[in-house]
């Protein structure tokens, strides 16, 4: 085993002792080679997250159910169909339009799928995502669709050299969460809030995330 893939147990075991039970560890596993996941998995990893579907797709059908496989990056109409052949979650769902395209294809397959909205919760024009005053009506109309599960919500936020200025963004998508949440629609069980990367896992998780995606910190600089 050579030393990179070392640390990676070593940073594994450093940030599970750091999360506290029910804040699940999802790998974000953008140009990470198949040794390395392989690592993480012998670690402990359970859960990994791409941002496109062609990286992900060897190592997922080589690894294929030994891990859980997220799609943490925007999703194209031109690969939701691959897209849901191959992933456990699509924490990315930001319009109408690509919730209905996920339908459709999940209802050839009779699969029902686990989503997450991702919410633009820093109004960043360059940035995917819904605006957090447009989460609920999206929700309502996903709600109508039969093979999609709307299991939470997922937010990048600003990237900040300090990770505090993140906070008030992540505490904006838990009050969407909480809404939502309080609404019992069907087809919607509110159970995730994915937030939080590398240099700000600890603030999200102290505003609610019980999912952190973290790449660097895990298997080091990119
Ligand atoms: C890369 C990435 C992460 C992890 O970022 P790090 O700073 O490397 O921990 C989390 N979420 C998404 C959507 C990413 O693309």
């Amino acid at each position: 085993m050579n030393s990179q893939i070392n640390n990676i147990g070593e940073s594994i075991k450093r940030i599970l002792e750091s999360i506290p039970p029910g804040v699940l560890l999802l790998a974000a596993a953008k140009t990470r080679t198949l040794e390395e996941v392989e690592a993480a998995i012998q670690s402990g990893v359970t859960d990994f997250g791409y941002n496109y579907v062609q990286e992900a797709l060897p190592i997922i059908q080589t690894i294929g159910n030994r891990a859980k496989w997220h799609m943490i990056g925007h999703l194209q109409q031109n690969k939701v169909k691959i897209a849901v052949e191959h992933f456990d979650m699509i924490e990315t769902v930001d319009s109408w339009r690509l919730a209905q395209s996920l339908d459709r294809y999940c209802a050839n397959l009779q699969k029902k799928m686990p989503v997450l909205v991702e919410v633009n919760s820093g109004h960043e024009v360059s940035k995917t995502g819904v605006l957090p005053e447009a989460v609920d009506e999206l929700i309502m109309q996903m709600s109508s669709l039969k093979y999609l599960c709307v299991e939470g919500l997922m937010t990048m936020g600003p990237r900040f050299g300090d990770p505090e200025d993140s906070r008030p963004y992540f505490k904006a998508t838990r009050e969407v969460f909480e809404r939502i949440a309080a609404r019992n629609l069907p087809n919607v069980e509110m159970q995730f809030l994915s937030m939080g990367m590398s240099n700000s896992y600890q603030i999200a998780i102290e505003e609610g995330a019980n999912i952190v995606r973290i790449g660097t910190k895990l298997f080091g600089d990119r």
